[in-house]
């Protein structure tokens, strides 16, 4: 019976040893499996969150990019149809010039806009004005777009022409309505910028990010050291089903340089561009790594264990049959065994005091079974609250004591243990008094106590604030940014949805910003804009939302009270006041004003999306109305702005349609009541309104620049008019100050006179003080070739506005006309009878002629023939009318002879 015990005996522990070994491994392999699979959903989650949060960024960036094109090319596309044998000419004036720097401010990391000529030469750029031709028809972008048109299309990265960095160019076709290339307009952003981005939200270790079009053309990828831009992704990456799929995760071999990653790919909403992050795998796996070979040395150590212990046994139980002396030696070998043993634990004890996380062990009845270092540590734990079967509520009991937890111990840790013995992974965060947040996971261990790791997230959570943050306030003056200050106002409208409070909303934008801009220079325009954040902080209430929406653009959210207009009245004033003050800007003095346009909810509108425009709306009216001031909305500005919009519209196509006509109104020498002069005065025949006045269409043509082609019309149809009529009367035009922006008004007028056959000295030009408000050196000595040419210069409107005799000798004038206004007042203000003579007596003296305007009776002609105006216009000599009914008359005499025709 015992040689039967003692032959089966060894076989069954074998059997034993060989099942536990079997077990482990399995439970090991399963467990460094789950490890992996949660490694690679973290990384997942991360760099999903980082793509998904560039692709919305560079979504709102492109799309106002986007905007901008299209405005430009409609406003390029309304240019060329107005007068296509001029838009060569247009591209490259000083209004487009100006429209471009106008819009590039409006977009803080725009480098440049430019206009690109269909030959693909530079016409145009928002550096400067004029810039010297540049030809880019080599370049990639400039071939596609003039090859078909292409919508908003983003080029290869290339080294710029104008500023000479690396830059991306998003351009978009400008075609005429046939569908014929007219070139290209682009805006140019610095690869920097996107660098700039990835740098301020990098979070993840050896992580890169990949910007590029929907074709796997890459775009920008950062941190690279080998330029991969232009490099296309390869044609069997699974990234292209994913595009496909509209974004995804997946790992790649590592296409480029061999080294496998986990990339995330998100979409760029409306755009076909793709954002990638990706994270090596070698990073992103290497906490796995470690932890999976520290289960592997301790799986390996159990089993070492269990196998000696075993063997032990074996041996023990051998024992029984053998010899006192053959114990000795058996128990010398375990001797040397158990020093193997605790060699192993000191291994354990390394790798568990190596961890980066924070880990104790705790059995089902709430004792520490082991911990490590780094848990005593992030606590600071005493060490003897921390040995092996201390009590895990007395630990707590400590940190309450030292503010790092602030429940019941015993009742925290009896619940813990309820659901961690049922099976259930809990996770808790706690504060610790020093202000270290740590995320504490625990994991059950099949109902014998369970495993929690602690982990210091503060720098993560930081990291995630500062992106959530980010991505909703102006990165300039940290005020929030257009979708967080939406979110304020969608806010405001769900709150009055249940309370009833009302909210006011203020736009307002800064008085001549482009101009301290262009004058000081960009950083000297963001310091003001910094400033001006600061100021309007310091004057709104908490509860206000205050934002910066756009480049000088800024908003106020403001909650009512029950004198809702009243509060508005005053922050309004207030602003008006504090916004106005001077800045000391880098030793600058800079003085800016602010108009303000107001809208209230419930009473002018609810929703966001309303207020907002109703508020532009009465933004408008404050800077139609003389700036620096401001508004509240009101019904009616939006019909004015819808009719005024349909207005515009109709007016960029009137000359194409043939909508104009010039009429005429003839000046008389007062002495000898004989014509001398004809002014041509502008009409337009709407096909649904009717005649148009001037006074109307011409502010909205010189603000859309259509008065440049409008006014060559009207320059050559008076020329070519005047010359049927007597050889002694003069033909008068007026010019725009918007016209002088144009470098070819010069050449404009010598060429209507080359072509009519007008002698120069039958043609006379009305411009008004404005062209000379600005002191502009260039306007001058245009002015002074085109009188070098013969043609008279005759200084209008005098009496309105600025009026001020220096004008008169900024110029040698040859007439001046003095305004109706004055005329009008004549017979009842001394004063300005008083005024007129004074000028005429100048203008005798400097050699200039006195017009008098808008005479209406024969008393008003007798006093400006008294104060000395040599000639005279009004409805009582004759109105305006068209050509065909123009009547001359002739000295003393009236005779109604020659029409036009004859
Ligand atoms: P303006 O140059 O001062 O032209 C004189 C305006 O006074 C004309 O108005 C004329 O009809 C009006 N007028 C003449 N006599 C009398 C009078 O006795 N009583 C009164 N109450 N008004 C009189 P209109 O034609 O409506 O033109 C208004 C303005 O539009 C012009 O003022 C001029 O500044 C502008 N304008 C007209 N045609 C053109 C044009 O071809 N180019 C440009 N740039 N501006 C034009
Ligand atoms: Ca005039
Ligand atoms: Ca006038």
């Amino acid at each position: 019976m015992p040689a039967e015990v003692s032959s089966r005996s060894p076989r069954n522990l074998v059997c034993i040893a060989v099942a536990i070994i079997g077990t482990a491994l399995l439970a090991a392999g399963l467990a460094v499996w789950g490890l992996r699979a949660d490694a690679i959903e973290d990384v997942e989650r991360d760099t999903g969150n980082l793509a998904t949060i560039f692709a919305e960024q560079t979504g709102q960036s492109v799309s106002a990019f986007d905007s901008t094109l299209s405005v430009i090319e409609k406003r390029l596309v309304a240019i060329h149809q107005a007068a296509p044998e001029r838009y060569a000419r247009e591209i490259r004036s000083e209004d487009v010039f100006h429209l471009l720097a106008d819009s590039v401010s409006r977009l803080p990391h725009a480098d440049v806009i430019a206009v690109i000529g269909p030959n693909g030469h530079i016409a145009n750029h928002s550096k400067g004005w004029p810039g010297p031709e540049i030809d880019i028809s080599d370049r990639e972008f400039f071939t596609a777009q003039k090859t078909a048109n292409l919508g908003m299309y983003v080029g290869l990265p290339v080294v710029s022409r104008v500023s000479n960095e690396r830059t991306l160019f998003f351009s978009r076709r400008i075609e005429s309505a046939q569908g014929e290339f007219l070139g290209l307009v682009q805006i140019g952003i610095h690869i920097a910028y996107f660098e700039h981005i990835y740098r301020s939200i990098s979070s993840l270790s050896d992580q890169s990010f990949l910007f590029l079009r929907g074709d796997g053309t890459i775009l920008a990828r950062y941190p690279d050291q080998k330029d991969r831009a232009g490099e296309k992704m390869p044609p069997q990456s699974l990234w292209y089903d994913l595009v496909a799929r509209g974004g995804g995760f997946y790992r790649s071999p590592g296409y480029f340089d061999g080294g496998a990653r986990f990339v995330a790919v998100r979409k760029v909403a409306d755009y076909p561009l793709i954002i990638d992050v990706a994270a090596s795998e070698s990073a992103s796996l290497a906490s796995w790594r470690r932890r999976a070979t520290m289960i592997a040395i301790g799986t390996f150590l159990t089993l070492v264990c269990v196998a000696l212990l075993l063997r032990a046994l074996a041996i023990q139980f051998r024992g029984l049959v053998r010899s006192q002396a053959s114990i000795a030696e058996r128990e010398s070998k375990l001797g040397e065994k158990s020093r193997e043993l605790a060699r192993a634990n000191l291994t354990i004890d390394a790798a568990l005091n190596n961890m980066s996380q924070g880990l104790d062990m705790v059995d089902r009845d709430g004792r520490i079974v082991v911990c490590n270092e780094r848990f005593q540590l992030m606590y600071d734990l005493p060490a003897e609250l921390v040995r092996a079967g201390a009590s895990l509520v007395d630990v707590l009991a400590y940190r309450r004591q030292h503010g790092s937890f602030d429940g019941d111990p015993e009742r925290f840790v009896a619940d813990l243990a309820r659901r961690v013995l049922a099976g259930e992974q809990v996770q808790t965060r706690s504060q610790l008094a020093d202000g270290r947040i740590i995320n504490v996971v625990n994991e059950p261990m099949n109902g014998r106590g369970w495993v929690a790791t602690h982990e210091d997230i503060t720098e993560r959570l930081r990291s995630e604030k500062r992106i959530a943050r980010m991505a909703r306030h102006d990165a300039l003056t940290d005020l929030a940014n257009r979708v967080l200050f939406r979110e304020r106002l969608d806010d405001a409208f769900r709150r009055y949805g249940s309370t009833g409070q009302g909210y006011t909303l203020f736009i307002f934008d800064l008085d001549l910003f482009k101009a301290v801009n262009d004058s000081l220079g960009h950083p000297v325009g963001d310091a003001l804009l910094k400033a001006v954040a600061r100021r309007l902080q310091d004057e709104a209430c908490p509860t206000d939302t205050v934002g910066r929406l756009s480049g000088d653009e800024f908003a106020i959210l403001q909650h009512a009270n029950r004198d809702q207009r009243g509060t508005a009245v005053a922050l309004a004033e207030r602003l008006l006041e504090v916004i106005g003050a001077p800045y000391d800007v880098d030793g600058h003095r800079v003085v800016i004003g602010i108009s303000i346009g107001i809208a209230m909810a419930p009473h002018d509108g609810l929703d966001s999306e309303n207020l907002m425009k109703n508020a532009d709306l009465a933004l408008y009216r404050a800077k139609d109305d003389g700036r620096n001031t401001y508004r509240f909305f009101e019904p009616e500005m939006d019909e004015n702005l819808r009719a005024r919009r349909g207005l515009e519209i109709d007016l960029c196509n009137a000359l194409a349609n043939d909508e104009f006509e010039a009429y005429y109104q003839s000046l008389i020498d007062i002495d000898t009541g004989a014509t001398c002069v004809v002014e041509a005065l502008i009409r337009w025949h709407h096909p649904v309104h009717g005649m148009i006045p001037p006074d109307r269409f011409i502010p909205l043509a010189e603000e859309r620049s259509l008065i440049t082609a409008i006014g060559h019309w009207m320059l050559r149809q008076a020329c070519r008019d005047a010359m049927l009529w007597p050889a002694h009367i003069r033909g008068a035009v007026n010019l725009s100050p918007v016209q002088f922006r144009n470098s070819d008004l010069y050449e404009i007028v010598a060429g209507a006179l080359e072509e009519s056959g007008l002698a120069p000295e039958r043609l006379e030009l009305e411009i008004t003080e404005s062209v000379l408000l600005q002191k502009n050196a260039r306007d001058l000595s245009i002015l002074h070739r085109i009188k070098a040419l013969g043609v008279s210069v005759v200084l209008d409107d005098f009496g309105t506005g600025y009026s001020s005799l220096s004008y008169l000798r900024m110029f040698p004038f040859d007439k001046i006309k003095i305004d109706k206004s004055f005329v009008r007042e004549m017979p009842v203000r001394s004063d300005c009878a008083a005024i007129v003579c004074a000028i005429t007596s100048l203008g005798r003296e400097l050699d200039m002629v006195t017009t008098a305007e808008g005479v209406e009776t024969e008393e008003q002609l007798e006093l400006v023939r008294a104060a000395g105006c040599k000639l005279a216009q009004g409805f009582l000599i004759s109105r305006p009318c068209p050509v065909s009914e123009l009547k001359f008359t002739a000295a003393r005499s009236k005779v109604p002879a020659l029409s036009a025709a004859g």
